[in-house]
């Protein structure tokens, strides 16, 4: 009884695993589409095996398509990919209330925020931002946190 069990467990982890790496090659895709020039992030959020949203980093819509002002800093107006990618649910008729996000780059403190609020409880990421602040909140508020350093190319 307890092997079999286990057997479960490791079956849909390595299910799990197929469908993350392909779900992260297609968040990193979706950061390439960003216009900003300092960073480029893709986010997706999926829930139930089905891609419900998905954005990445740049200004709101019908504001000009640049991040960056004359010295190269970000702009304060443009939204990171998770915020475009949690707002676009919010402007539909799905909710991201169980959802798993993917993105490429770990999420900022003002951005984990909006994850933990909307409901996501799986956060998946490429590359790990400087600041760990975001991240430290999410896994205090019970949110899974896992990075993905290979996707299959
Ligand atoms: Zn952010």
């Amino acid at each position: 009884m307890k092997f079999e069990k286990f057997s479960i467990y490791i079956m849909s982890k390595k299910n799990t695993s197929k469908h993350d790496k392909a779900y992260m090659k297609m968040a990193r895709e979706w950061g390439n589409l960003s216009y900003c020039k300092r960073k480029k992030v893709g986010a997706l959020i999926v829930k139930e095996r089905r891609i419900i949203s998905d954005g990445y980093n740049g200004t709101p819509s019908g504001f000009e398509n640049v991040c960056e002002d004359e010295e190269g800093n970000t702009k304060w107006h443009v939204l990171h990919a998770e915020a475009n990618a949690i707002s676009k649910v919010a402007a539909s008729t799905q909710n991201s209330e169980g959802a798993t996000l993917y993105v490429t780059l770990s999420p900022c403190k003002e951005c984990s925020k909006l994850i933990y609020q909307a409901g996501i409880k799986r956060v998946v990421y490429y590359e790990a931002y400087k600041d760990t602040t975001g991240l430290d909140f999410l896994k205090k508020a019970g949110v899974i946190v896992e990075q993905i350093t290979e996707t299959d190319e």
